[in-house]
């Protein structure tokens, strides 16, 4: 069975209008001294892009397939995934319920009104809250409360989960890109990709292992540490291979997670993300955000200078985008010239 045929059974939709561009560093690759591509995940197209739209193609397909109209979605107050949400429903015609987390503490006003939270207004979605960030189940739970009440009121509601107990459509998304970016460079060495919920590490990974690709893929932690994260990739894979029917074995022994970009901790910038943001910006005029992006770069960097990329190879880094936190995080990234 070719892996085409593998996708054949899970419904998609369609937000992507074509494979996006994988672009050279130029002046990053001579500064580090390796041939270092950015895969243009920012530029997903549905509203601001990000890698959530490739991961939506299959939970919209098959949200449409059960006939709903309207999606439900929970995440952190400057989630990506839940604006992305929002941006699916409002093209297909649906309604979107996006609950936000209090996940990271201590943050300025524009957290809670600039960024995506300004976005998702503008898309028209319904907003609710959750007091809790770390209880995947309890969120999950809170959703499906919402759900009986639309359901009570005629309507057909879908909810996109975040718990590990359903299975990880979003993750064949970038099982697709992992397939994607092995035919477009063939003879990569090594891949460095943000882990969070795991759906994007794990779907690329899986999607190389399948296109008989070796590159390593390094997964830079945002969430958790690595050893909680490696057991939840191991779930993830797991659940992934159950899907495609695959043996999820062969995906376990390449899996590879680092922290040290990590602390201090989910959605908060130490001073090394921040020049990675900036070193980005500076010298390939090519922005991240500080939730996910600068921390991958800064991952990349540290496994530059720590030799497991070594001098020469042939290296991606996956640009997930999150553009918008940009401005949702402007009190912890900028200074006010008022
Ligand atoms: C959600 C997100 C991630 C993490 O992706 P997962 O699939 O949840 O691991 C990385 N980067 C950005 C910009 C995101 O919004």
């Amino acid at each position: 069975m070719t892996q085409d045929n593998k996708l054949d059974r899970f419904p998609r939709a369609q937000f992507m209008s074509g494979p996006t561009p994988l672009e050279r560093l130029d002046r990053l690759s001579s500064e580090l001294g390796i041939d270092l591509w950015l895969k243009r995940d920012d530029l997903t197209g549905l509203g601001f892009g990000g890698n959530k739209t490739r991961q939506l193609e299959f939970y919209f397909g098959d949200a449409l397939q059960k006939g709903a109209d309207t999606i439900l979605i929970t995440g952190a107050v400057q989630s990506n995934f839940v604006r992305s949400a929002a941006a699916a429903a409002a093209k297909l015609g649906m309604q979107s319920v996006l609950q936000l987390e209090e996940r990271v503490s201590d943050m300025g006003k524009a957290y809670y009104s600039s960024g995506n939270v300004l976005l998702a207004q503008i898309l028209g979605a319904e907003h609710m809250t959750y007091p809790e960030g770390e209880d995947e189940v309890g969120a999950d739970a809170a959703l499906h409360a919402r759900a009986d009440e639309l359901k009570a009121q005629g309507r057909k509601p879908y909810v996109i989960h975040l718990g590990l107990n359903h299975p990880p459509l979003g993750a064949l998304g970038y099982f697709v890109a992992g397939q994607e970016l092995c035919q477009q460079m063939p003879d990569v060495d090594a891949i460095v990709v943000p882990s969070g919920s795991g759906a994007t590490h794990g779907g690329l990974l899986t999607g190389v292992a399948l296109e008989e690709n070796t590159a390593s893929v390094f997964g830079v932690c945002v969430r958790r540490d690595s050893e909680k994260q490696m057991a939840r990739m191991k779930t993830v894979l797991q659940k992934l291979a159950d899907l495609l029917d695959i043996d999820a074995a062969p995906l376990h022994d390449r899996l590879n997670v680092m922290d040290e970009a990590l602390p201090p901790g989910y959605g908060k910038l130490s001073g090394g993300t921040r020049a990675a943001l900036d070193k980005m910006a500076r010298t390939e005029g090519i922005f991240l955000d500080p939730v996910y992006t600068a921390k991958t770069f800064a991952g990349l960097l540290h496994l530059v200078s720590e030799g497991k990329i070594q001098p020469g190879q042939k290296v991606v880094m996956v640009h997930t985008g999150g553009l918008p936190a940009l401005f949702g995080y402007q009190n912890e990234l900028a200074s006010d010239l008022s």
